[in-house]
């Protein structure tokens, strides 16, 4: 062997060794938690607040440390770049959001975040030098509680809706995002979606049961479910429930329900990633001794593939003109929204599964059945997302949960997928 080849050689030995610090992860994670912390121990910081900007301050007064150049663009979204041998190859990108709900955890955004910037911490330590540049990133107003829409950040980003459309819009008091952005100081002279981005990892809580139930440490992330939102409006006709016989009833709740179950029953058919909820249901006049005369109701399905969401909405459609022909009554259906399925990257699944089994870490494959700011990116760059479990799969709570071990186990997963696509240069 050359001593060329040996030194190459003894350098992948040593990134694969290569672990983040647990423990200053855990730490910044619970510092940032500080801004907005409420009483029973979740965050309240809802996006383009003074606490926002505290929180946003905190995050970039980290990167500068971390010796990281700051980007802001027109719409807040923050880029924190580590240099690589390279530059002019697209940085490799990991983030999230640090928005809250009101009455968010600690973890939801924040973990992707923190975790990245501790990725650029580990690199730093031991003077690695990567060949493209490393970057962090937070979007904008992730969440959507205060303004609509979700997203919004990596949305404007993706060309999904405009700045003007997303500086437009109001919360409850009246107040833009524009004017809301400029008061926290992040409106940036960076044009959105002109960043490049080489690949773009995301890292986050599961906000959902499954690695918990199957003691499993990462999820290897698949896609995001697709989405379609309906109404449906049942017409019958009020009568009285005592003199009207059962066999000359107009019952628009009757009806409605067979529908309801049908939901159900056609998420079953297309296992095992099928979802059907209905979550909101109007009776008209809602009334004990009447026979109800109309009934609105919402109808949300998901699925891994646009395909087999298709194909839910086709079952669905015969399904409602075999009620109407069978009961008289009138039924209709008006999809609302729609969202396609976001599957992720080939590459970027691998370097996240090759990251957990080189650490010897359980992990399954796993879909996403919310949102995540890695949907935009993933119609942008190779995408991956890393889920770690959170505890009774809680999310969107004051008590959302994951173990330092577990944020750990993330952590030290991007750390090795980020170093996959990014590739090793030496050391400093
Ligand atoms: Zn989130």
């Amino acid at each position: 062997m050359t001593s060329e080849v040996l030194s190459a050689t003894k350098k992948t030995a040593d990134t694969q060794n290569l672990r983040i610090n647990g423990e200053r992860l855990w730490d910044s994670l619970m510092r940032l938690a500080e801004i907005g912390a409420t009483p029973k121990g979740g965050v309240c910081r809802l996006t383009l607040t003074e606490l926002d900007r505290q929180g946003r301050d905190l995050v970039v007064s980290w990167a500068k440390e971390a010796g990281l150049s700051v980007e802001v663009d027109q719409i807040g979204n923050v880029f924190m770049r580590r240099a690589g041998r390279d530059n002019s190859l697209p940085p490799i990108v990991a983030g999230s959001h640090i928005d809250t709900q009101p009455t968010g955890g600690k973890f939801d955004g924040n973990f992707g975040v923190l975790s990245a910037l501790e990725v650029i911490r580990t690199l730093n330590d031991y003077g690695i030098e990567t060949e493209a540049p490393v970057e962090m990133v937070f979007w904008t107003n992730e969440e959507g509680s205060r303004f609509v829409p979700v997203m919004m950040g990596s949305g404007v980003f993706a060309g999904i809706f405009t700045l003007e459309q997303a500086y437009a819009a109001t919360d409850t008091a009246g107040k833009t995002v524009k004017d809301e952005l400029h008061k926290i100081g992040y409106a940036g002279p960076a044009i959105p979606g002109q960043h490049p981005i080489g690949a773009y990892f995301e890292a986050h809580i599961e906000q959902g049961p499954i690695l918990e139930d199957q003691d499993v440490s990462i999820g290897v992330v698949q896609a995001v479910l697709g989405i379609r939102w309906y109404d449906c409006t049942v017409t019958g006709m009020e009568s009285h429930a005592g003199p009207t016989p059962m066999a000359m009833r107009q019952d628009a709740l009757q009806v409605s329900t067979r529908i309801m179950q049908e939901v159900i029953a056609i998420a079953g058919q297309f296992a095992p990633h099928g979802r059907g909820t209905v979550g909101m249901v109007q009776v008209y006049p809602n009334s004990r001794n009447v026979v109800p005369g109309s009934v609105k109701f919402s109808i949300d399905f998901r699925n891994m593939t646009d395909a087999d969401v298709d194909n839910m909405d086709a079952a669905l459609k015969a399904f409602i003109a075999k009620v109407e022909q069978e009961s008289g009554l009138s039924v209709k259906l008006e999809q609302v929204s729609h969202y396609p399925a976001a599957p992720f990257h080939p590459s970027c699944k691998d370097a996240v599964r090759r990251a957990a089994q080189q650490l010897g870490y359980s992990h399954m494959d796993i879909v996403s059945g919310a949102g995540h700011d890695a949907v935009y990116m993933s119609m942008l760059a190779p995408t991956g997302m890393i889920f770690i479990p959170c505890k009774d799969g809680i999310s969107h709570n004051e008590i959302e949960y994951s173990s330092p071990e577990q944020v750990e186990k993330g952590g030290n997963v991007l750390l090795h997928a980020m170093l996959e696509k990014a590739g090793v240069a030496g050391r400093k």
